[in-house]
């Protein structure tokens, strides 16, 4: 594919040297004026007619000379009145898009440049009404975790075809932080699954909120943020009961001084349900005279080691497994060299545990974890 990116390039360079060659070098000429065929849905699975398009939905303009366009105004019927305006978001030599407004009424169309001279004029382009969107699964009030089993959805239904974009939103800081843009057909629930990942990998951890971009219509504001909101975390805390955070300093990473720990132990009943903090592959799952039953997985996405030791019974998963955030793993316990239920937990930085990785103190990721989960 980027092979033939470049041999594209190349060609587009040559041709452009060969133009300038037949103009005798007498510099750029000037385009002529905005040249339209057709104003039509952006979208051929929104309207397929020409001279008809959608409101909220994007429209396009096709013809030549068009990089000039910067509005397009729906004069519509009756004088200035009911002139809708929409701003073009791009334009090529041979098509520019807008998003046709709300209020966009049938008929004449004109094109402007910078200045509100008009550059073109359609006759009569069909405005049709925008789409409606109900949202029917918002999974409000629900926590999800990266790597879990369930993952955070959005779905919903239109009464028209429709380009819908949903996006999520960061609650807290209100930056975007996913799109959608799905193509969506009256009579088919459409749904979207978060998986937690944004560019450069799992999402923080906060409160996070579907919103509808797009059709722009009355139906956005029939999602209110607030009651869609969710709660996404990129770990969960691994004993799912009552627990502490370690006793006395011998219990912390380095063992207080007085010995070689690797890890922290926490305090539970024996057989408190062992959850995974962090899914991915099991890399072990057996049994150690000192570690006693004992689970390490290669967490996804983070290069790091999730160890988990002294479980109850041998453990529910297996060498090789995959497992979820949140998958139960087995219960705490005091098998191997342990005095009291509980769990000794070690992360280790890449390539991981015993594989030339570090052991690194888990005790802050762990307060943060316990905060959230
Ligand atoms: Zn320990």
């Amino acid at each position: 594919m980027a092979r033939f990116g470049s041999l594209a390039l190349t060609l587009v360079t040559f041709v452009m040297v060969v133009g300038d060659a037949a103009a005798g070098g007498g510099g750029a000429v000037a385009p002529g004026p905005p040249d339209v065929n057709t104003i039509s849905c952006l979208s051929g699975s929104v309207c397929r007619s020409d001279d008809t398009v959608v409101r909220g939905q994007e429209l396009i303009v096709r013809g030549r000379n068009l990089v000039s366009v910067k509005r397009v105004v729906f004069t519509g019927a009756r004088g200035a009145g009911d002139d809708a305006t929409a701003a073009v978001d791009r334009t090529s030599e041979r098509s520019a898009v807008a998003v046709v407004p709300a209020d966009a009424q049938t008929g004449p169309v004109v094109l402007q440049g910078s200045s509100k001279s008009p550059l073109a004029r359609v006759e009569r382009v069909k405005v049709r009404p925008a789409p409606k969107v109900k949202p029917l699964d918002i999974s409000p009030g629900s926590s999800f975790y990266f790597g879990g089993r369930r993952k955070a959805t959005f779905e919903f239904t239109v009464d028209r075809p429709a380009d819908v974009l949903v996006e999520l939103v960061d609650v807290d800081n209100q930056a975007t932080v996913g799109t959608w843009d799905v193509a969506a057909r009256p009579g088919v629930a459409r749904r979207i699954r978060w998986n937690g990942k944004v560019r450069g990998g799992a999402a923080g951890t906060g409160r996070y909120s579907f919103r509808l971009a797009a059709p722009a219509s009355a139906s956005a504001k029939a999602v209110p943020e607030a009651t869609t909101a969710f709660f996404f975390a990129d770990h969960l805390f691994p004993i799912r009961g009552p627990h502490d955070l370690g006793q006395t300093p011998t219990n912390n990473f380095g063992g207080g001084g007085t010995r070689t720990h690797y890890g922290q132990d926490m305090f539970a009943k024996c057989g408190a349900k062992l959850a995974a903090a962090r899914g991915g592959e099991v890399q072990f799952a057996g049994y150690h005279s000192a570690a006693g039953n004992y689970v390490v997985i290669d967490g996804a996405g983070t290069g790091h080691d999730y160890v988990y030791m002294h479980l109850l019974e041998t453990p529910l998963v297996k060498t090789g497994d995959r497992v979820f955030t949140g998958q139960k793993i087995g219960e705490v316990g005091e098998t191997g060299r342990a005095s009291g239920c509980h769990l000794h937990f070690e992360m280790w930085s890449a390539p991981g545990w015993y594989e030339g990785g570090r052991a690194f103190d888990p005790l802050p990721a762990l307060r943060i974890w316990d905060r959230n989960s």
